[in-house]
């Protein structure tokens, strides 16, 4: 069996992270290492490797982490200018292997162009 991702160990609380947000599907927490004033990261339970590995039987779990970022970008006060990200595969920066959605706000430099 494949060796338990940091995602993984912050789930199951062998690390210690605050949980900013919680439910049943997904955990919501800081970046340790933040891009943007503010950047969370959204982590499904499920220990899907990356985007490009989710089914058919995943469509209900990609929809909660869309709409918890919806949720989290109202929380913060950034739900009219914000980004998200998801870095899939190596080649194209991803390093934990564990799905997740960055939500990137408060950095001028990440708006797309008008
Ligand atoms: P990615 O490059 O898309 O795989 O993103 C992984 C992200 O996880 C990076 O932005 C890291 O800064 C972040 N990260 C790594 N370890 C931790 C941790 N223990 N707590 C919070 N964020 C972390």
């Amino acid at each position: 069996m494949a060796s338990k991702t940091i995602f993984q160990k912050i789930i199951e609380k062998e690390i210690p992270s605050e949980f900013i947000y919680e439910d049943d599907l997904c955990i919501v927490i800081n970046d340790i290492n933040p891009q943007a004033p503010l950047h969370l990261l959204i982590i499904p339970k499920k220990p899907l490797s990356k985007l490009s590995d989710a089914q058919e039987k995943d469509l209900n779990l990609l929809g909660h982490l869309m709409l918890v970022a919806g949720n989290m970008s109202r929380k913060f006060n950034v739900e009219d200018a914000f980004n998200i990200v998801i870095n899939n595969g190596e080649k194209a920066g991803q390093t934990v292997f564990h799905l997740h959605i960055h939500l990137l706000a408060g950095n001028k430099k990440l708006n797309l162009p008008k």
